[in-house]
């Protein structure tokens, strides 16, 4: 709504009268006489009002002009609509006082028709300019931090490709890695106090170039796009940035990670320039080394990938498209096979065969690993109840059971479910727990474990010493078997190293009446080496690869064995 009416606030009907002459043609007019009215007024078409004359001078009647502008003065809410003062030509002080409380213009009276008309005209243009200017900043500026907002720095940055169409810039993402902790810590306020500072430091280190935008696009993320002259100068900023923030007193390590990539005219959409460096920023999450990556076109085929990844999923569980293979594990004492691991295997509609290193990250992101891991539980007990209805005397087999799984605090009477439904012995399905899902709430792992143990299930930590306190889990944790991944302990520099840490581990398993399980065995001479330490079981690729559930029986049960 236009506001277009004006207030004219006098206690002398011939005063009014005037001015509705010089006005009325152009402006819908309101009167009032009293100091009452007029503000009664004022709270009621704040709106509407595009302009208040208020006669000053001499208190008559019921008439305080000055009670009016204050109160004008004062109070916000009405404080933004036009103020003029309508005084006497010769009565300076009232027009000083006027001005001091912040008139936007004088009338002398009497009266001068043409005058008076372009006067009022003017303020009330003014303001619609004002009005707009203020719908234009709060469009385009960050409330917080007064630079543009993600909107117009986009806009502003196409502008400027497409001003300088032979050069090439770099569009750079901004965000401070784990910035959630300094709202947790310090709280909201010095968080966004934070936030003004780095706003603060990019306006500052803008004025380095001619060609330099920057904005806030959202929370702790900021953007800045300059001239490219080579990843070497791009550095250089980066460096910069990075040292300002971290001037910030605050006693807290301040991770700002970067996204570069570049840009120039050719951009049709600069929110893909901006997905582009958000995905180059995210490479360098969690990497307490490397807090800048140049975006390259395989990070857009790895999300392309996991995009579809996601896509297919539901009717992938749903098509049973996934198979599960088991890879046998051995005695090696005894010399025989011993049970075997489940894997699960996703033969994707139109791509073959996708690896589980794959998806299974996926899966865990987006917690859709929880439904797949419960549908290779339940398939594996389907196949033991398969092979125990057909006489036969199953191995254990072992399943994985993903962290996110493990957060489930009904996870144990989930499993249990799942074998007493099948009718089978809780001892024919063992667990595999990774060593890294025993981090976060130890409480509740903790609980859940025994309540596994209590029902009878035989729980394994898997890929032990991968971690960073395998240890220390080990000392809270109590776990049936040991399983230590070979690629982690042999991969080790110093030759001989991961062998006499293996023997340890082993030795160690064994004061704690734990047996353990050596994964990853790719050859005879590390077979030889398990068993003179003592190993009790193995499994790799020098014994067997993962196979289908026909071959693991052939294996398991066939004639032939
Ligand atoms: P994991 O549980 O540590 O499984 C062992 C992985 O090592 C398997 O890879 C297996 O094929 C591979 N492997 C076996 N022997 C050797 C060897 O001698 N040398 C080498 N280099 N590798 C060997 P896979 O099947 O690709 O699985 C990878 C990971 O995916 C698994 O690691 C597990 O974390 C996850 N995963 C696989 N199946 C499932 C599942 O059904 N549920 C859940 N939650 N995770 C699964
Ligand atoms: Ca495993
Ligand atoms: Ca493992």
């Amino acid at each position: 709504m236009t506001a277009n009416m004006v207030l004219i606030v006098d206690d002398e009907k011939q005063n009014r009268d005037q001015l509705k002459q010089i006005l009325n043609s152009r402006y819908k007019l309101a009167e009032a006489d009293s100091t009452d009215k007029a503000l009664g007024m004022m709270y009621r078409n704040v709106r509407q009002l595009a302009a208040v004359i208020v006669k000053l001078g001499a208190v008559h009647g019921n008439l305080d002009g000055y009670r009016v502008l204050t109160q004008w003065n004062q109070d916000k809410i009405i404080s933004g609509i036009p103020m003029i003062a309508a005084v006497g030509q010769f009565d300076t002080q009232s027009m000083s006082r006027a001005m001091e409380l912040g008139v936007w213009e004088l009338l002398a009276m009497p009266l001068e028709l043409q005058l008076t008309y372009f006067r009022v005209k003017n303020v009330i243009e003014r303001r619609l300019l004002r009005v707009s200017d203020q719908a234009r900043q709060s469009r385009e500026y960050d409330e917080l931090t007064g630079i543009y907002n993600r909107k117009a720095f986009l806009c502003r940055t196409k502008e400027m490709l497409c001003r300088y169409p032979r050069e090439t810039f770099a569009f750079v993402h901004l965000d401070i890695y784990q910035f959630h902790l300094v709202n947790q810590f310090y709280g909201m306020d010095e968080a966004d106090r934070l936030l003004q500072y780095i706003a603060d430091r990019l306006a500052f280190l803008s004025r380095e170039s001619d060609h330099f935008t920057y904005g806030r696009d959202r929370a702790d993320v900021f953007c800045f796009c300059m001239p490219y002259e080579g990843k070497a100068s791009v550095m250089r900023m980066i460096k910069k940035v990075h040292d300002e923030i971290n001037q910030y007193p605050i006693n807290h390590v301040l991770m700002p990670v970067f996204g570069i990539c570049t840009a120039d005219h050719t951009e049709q959409q600069m929110v893909a320039v901006s997905d582009r460096a958000n995905l180059a920023a995210k490479q360098c999450k969690g990497n307490y080394i490397k807090n800048y990556a140049f975006y390259d076109y395989s990070m857009t085929e790895q999300l392309i990938k996991e995009q579809e990844i996601v896509n297919a999923m539901k009717k992938a569980l749903a098509d049973e498209q996934f198979q599960l293979y088991i890879q046998p594990k051995y005695d090696l004492r005894k010399n025989r096979l011993a049970g075997g691991e489940v894997l699960v295997r996703w033969h994707m509609q139109g791509k073959g065969m996708v690896s589980p290193g794959d998806f299974i990250p996926v899966f865990e992101r987006n917690g859709f690993i929880t439904k797949l891991d419960r549908y290779v539980w339940e398939h594996a007990c389907q196949s033991i109840r398969k092979w125990l209805d057909e006489g036969k005397k199953p191995f254990p087999i072992s399943v994985n059971i993903s962290r996110v799984s493990l957060y489930n605090k009904d996870v144990a009477d989930v499993i249990h479910g799942l074998v007493k439904k099948y009718g089978i012995d809780p001892a024919l399905l063992h667990l595999e727990l990774t060593e890294s899902a025993y981090t976060g709430n130890l409480e509740m792992i903790k609980q859940t474990m025994s309540r596994l143990q209590a029902y009878g299930f035989c729980i394994l930590m898997d890929d032990f010493g991968s971690g960073y306190s395998s240890l220390n889990t080990l000392k809270d944790i109590v776990v049936d078997i040991l399983k230590i991944d070979m690629n982690f302990l042999l991969n080790s520099e110093v030759p001989g190293r991961g062998e006499n840490i293996l023997a340890s581990v082993v030795y160690m398993a064994k004061c704690l009446g734990m047996p353990v399980i050596a994964e990853g065995v790719e050859r005879e001479s590390q077979a030889a080496f398990l068993r003179s330490i003592g190993c009790d079981y193995v499994q790799g690729y020098y014994f067997a690869k993962p196979m289908s559930l026909e071959e693991y029986e052939q294996l398991a049960f066939g004639t032939n064995i």
